[in-house]
């Protein structure tokens, strides 16, 4: 709930009063049991910063996380650290986010063994089951991450993430490091395991095939902020921010196991140092007005239940959507 992280503090006579970074702005979203949230934009849009947030690995400059009800930015060490068991991140890249001295079975019952001592028949047993969830054989439970595949290190990692049955799986380009066809097995497998155990996902990308492929819901953030939230299918079929619309646009296969995309548009994303006044997309806008570098657009709601940053596009949809319903 109105997420923002600002980092460092402004230089010359800005010192006293600008941050030097403004890495996320009033972000607000919700995510569901069994839903999957993803959030995509181009890199340095702030992605990470929000699921450091949400690990609180590091602290928000201000606003809330919420989680069944609890805002966890109050809690303290012991409070805080029974809450992390129901948060549960996966990483990019699996070659080094798993010890390379631990064997796999160490690797996915240390979660547990620090919150309670496990005699060693257990933690086989755990190990075990933990592997067989994610489709690895039970016997790789001896094996270091060095003698397993890209795709066998990145089951390694959400067998992990399992271990301690959480309610929310955060994953930063959880499948961005692995070949095409890997990364549909992976993505596969997290469907699955959701399906099964109703965990929540925020899903982080900047490859909307990926999206495509796994989300509910998609959230589009461009600078920090959040232009866009949409339905997957809303999202897909009809873009309405601009920078959505560039993006769906410059990526417009939807298979997956295509040559993976990358979202160019037109410019470069200006830095967050010093972002463009009013909308912070206008300098690479096609349709920006007089309006949009001077008032920042705020999120309106449209009536297919999407939320849209934009002085033309959203009212006019909005009005839009009205006109046909009174008619109806
Ligand atoms: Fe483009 Fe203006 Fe909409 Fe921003 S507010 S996306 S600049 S039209
Ligand atoms: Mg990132």
């Amino acid at each position: 709930e109105s997420l923002t992280k600002h980092y460092g503090r402004g230089t010359g006579f800005l010192r006293k009063t600008e941050p030097a970074v403004r890495a996320v702005e009033d972000v607000s979203f919700s995510v569901e049991a069994g839903e999957t949230l993803c959030i995509v934009g181009e890199s340095g849009c702030g992605k990470s910063t929000v699921a450091r947030l949400l690990m609180r690995i590091v602290e928000p400059t201000a606003g809330r996380v919420i989680i069944d009800g609890v805002d966890i930015a109050g809690l303290k060490s012991h409070a805080l650290r029974a809450w992390r068991r129901r948060m549960q991140m996966v990483f990019q890249d699996p070659y080094s986010s798993l010890n390379p001295r631990l064997t796999a079975g160490q690797i996915i019952t240390e979660p547990v063994e620090n919150f309670e001592r496990l005699r060693r028949k257990q933690s086989q047993a755990l190990a075990a089951e933990l592997l067989r969830k994610v489709g690895l054989a039970p016997d790789m439970m001896h094996r270091l991450p060095s003698e397993l595949s890209g795709g066998q290190r990145q089951r390694l990692g959400i067998a992990r993430a399992l271990a301690l049955q959480p309610s929310l799986i955060i994953a930063d380009e959880a499948v961005s490091a692995l070949d095409v066809s890997v990364q549909a097995q992976i993505l596969n497998l997290l469907m699955d395991l959701q399906q099964q155990l109703g965990i929540a996902f925020v899903f982080i990308s900047h490859d909307l095939s990926v999206v495509e492929h796994i989300g509910h819901r998609v959230a589009v953030m461009y600078l920090g902020r959040i232009v866009e939230l949409a339905s997957c299918e809303a999202l897909f079929a009809m873009p309405v921010h601009p920078y959505t619309e560039a993006l769906i646009a410059a990526a417009p296969v939807p298979d997956p196991t295509r040559v993976r995309r990358e979202v160019p548009v037109e410019g470069e994303v200006p830095s967050p140092i010093n972002p463009p006044s009013g909308c912070t997309f206008h300098p690479r806008c096609p349709i920006a007005v007089e309006r949009c570098r001077i008032e920042r657009p705020p999120l309106v709601p449209m009536a297919d239940g999407r939320v849209v940053a934009c002085h033309v596009r959203a009212p006019a949809l909005d009005i839009h959507a009205e006109c046909s319903r009174k008619d109806a």
